[in-house]
């Protein structure tokens, strides 16, 4: 596969190129260009020029053709989910649901963006009126992690591409080829060249170019928070608009009149979907006391259930985690977790078997009795562990809950709106979701706060986001 750029495919600069291995066959997916700075400046170049045309249509225009976009894309889901298996290692029922989402988003802002309206003020001045419009800003960079390459995608060049912006994605080195897929299929439905590029390449180059050169006004950032702490530091420099979607540790509480049959199948989902790697995912549990064993029985049995293997086939729950370092990581949090005291009650290693032996797979894995500096309760965990807490009432939960450096999501299960009132103005978090799953909804505001970031993604917020407000004062003569 190759780069594509102002409306064509682009090889990188001296033919370098890069190959993308399946994490659970260890297979070559594809090979394509490991792209220099160099390379990079010809996309945003291509953005440039195509900015004014494509922030002079109308908003209605350019919804039109996102729409046909989302249309296009939809007909090849059973063309595109398998990039997405085989170079990330989700199940191929999850990637649907990965470009669905991208989908839902496309469709939302396609929608939203000509129902944008700008405000005309009252001033204090005798017959003077400001006009508040809203300007699209010109070339944006997309930087998107690897483990939601689709829809994080979509976070950026849905709401920004309906503003009136350019773009240049830059994926992650290893997740970049079903993004390159989608956006060539979405150039079927008419959006002008150079409106959309992607390059692919390494963070220092394709990335450190996009946060450095003065021809991009604004970045969409998801990523780590040491990451994401350089490029707000780089933007900052240089006056640059920036989202950054970092890293999270989100709590779950589950009080004593929570309807437990519904909330462990979702607490097991939300924190062993896409194999534990996911900035949303439920990495600390908090349970009452009175209901504790009755909940971990249950949440043992949905993890012990759960079927591992290649993404592929029919059937499979969860994949394999994403790199060697990924799982060297989790095998390290989890063995650092044993060795201060906490015990395994499910999984707690590698399964075995010849359809294991290649990927990096790590069983879905609960621990308990976890002292409160384990590795576990102070770092992010990106894979499939889910350290699990007794507390004796809402107060300790909340204090417990909050005693971090993320405040990505957050959640409650209860029957008692009033407990659940409690916890969602005193829950440090960008996100609260009672009795349900942690989401990213398209038509909510989406982000951190503490180490978990600055800005929103999803809802109008992400829309107002990719315009500048400009004032015109009016005085009626
Ligand atoms: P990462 O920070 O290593 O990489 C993210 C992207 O940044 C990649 O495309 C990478 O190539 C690029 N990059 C690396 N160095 C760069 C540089 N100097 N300049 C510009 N770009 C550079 O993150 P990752 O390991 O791919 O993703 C996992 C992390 O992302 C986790 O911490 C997770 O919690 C977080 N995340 C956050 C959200 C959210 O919405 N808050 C969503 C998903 C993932």
């Amino acid at each position: 596969m190759k780069c594509w750029v102002n409306g064509e495919w682009m090889e990188a600069e001296g033919g370098r190129t890069t190959e993308i291995r399946n994490p659970a066959t260890g297979e070559v997916v594809d090979t394509l260009p490991r792209c220099s700075a160099k390379d990079t400046q010809k996309a945003i170049d291509a953005a440039a020029a195509a900015f004014p045309a494509w922030s002079a249509m109308t908003a209605e225009e350019r919804g039109r053709i996102l729409l046909k976009a989302a249309d296009i894309v939809k007909a090849k889901m059973k063309e595109l989910a398998p990039w997405l298996t085989k170079e990330q290692g989700k199940p191929i029922r999850d990637a649907e649901l990965e470009i669905n989402h991208f989908l839902h988003g496309l469709e939302y802002y396609a929608g939203l963006v000509s129902k944008v309206r700008g405000d005309f003020v009252p001033l204090a001045g005798k017959n003077m009126y400001g006009l508040v419009m809203r300007r699209s800003l010109g070339v944006c960079g997309a930087i998107v992690p690897w483990n939601f390459p689709i829809t994080l995608m979509g976070n950026k060049i849905g709401p920004g591409l309906a503003a009136g912006n350019t773009f240049v994605v830059k994926p992650a080195s290893t997740t970049p080829l079903c993004s390159i897929k989608v956006i060539e299929a979405m150039h079927e439905a008419g959006i002008p060249k150079g409106v959309l590029n992607i390059v692919t390449g390494p963070g220092r180059e394709v990335g450190e170019e996009l946060i450095q050169n003065p021809q991009v006004i604004r970045i969409g950032f998801t990523g780590e928070t040491g990451t994401g702490r350089h490029v707000g530091e780089v933007c900052g420099r240089l006056f640059k608009r920036v989202s950054l979607e970092l890293g999270g540790s989100d709590p779950c509480i589950v009080c004593d009149d929570a309807d437990l049959d519904k909330a462990a199948p979702m607490v097991a989902i939300g924190r062993f979907f896409n194999c534990g790697q996911a900035c949303l995912a439920v990495k600390r549990l908090y349970v009452f006391e009175s209901v504790y064993d009755a909940f971990l029985e249950k949440l043992i049995g949905r993890a012990n259930r759960l079927k591992l293997g290649n993404g592929m086939t029919e059937g499979v729950q969860m994949g394999p985690l994403h790199t060697a370092a990924q799982l060297k990581e989790v095998e390290e949090q989890v063995e650092d977790a044993r060795r201060r005291g906490g015990k395994v009650v499910a999984g707690g290693g590698r399964p075995e078997g010849p359809d294991f032996a290649k990927g990096y797979f790590y069983k879905p894995t609960v621990l308990t009795d976890v002292p409160a500096d384990a590795r576990v309760a102070t770092e992010e965990t990106f894979g499939p562990i889910l350290p699990v807490w007794k507390v004796k009432d809402l107060e300790e939960a909340l204090t417990k809950a909050n005693n971090h450096v993320y405040g990505l999501g957050s959640s409650i299960w209860t029957r008692d709106m009033t407990k659940a009132a409690a916890a969602a103005e005193r829950l440090e978090a960008g996100n609260v979701w009672v009795n349900s799953l942690h989401y990213g909804h398209d038509e909510m505001p989406f982000g951190g706060v503490k180490g978990s970031g600055i800005g929103r993604e999803h809802g109008i917020e992400a829309l107002l986001s990719y315009t500048e407000p400009k004032g015109v004062v009016y005085t009626m003569l």
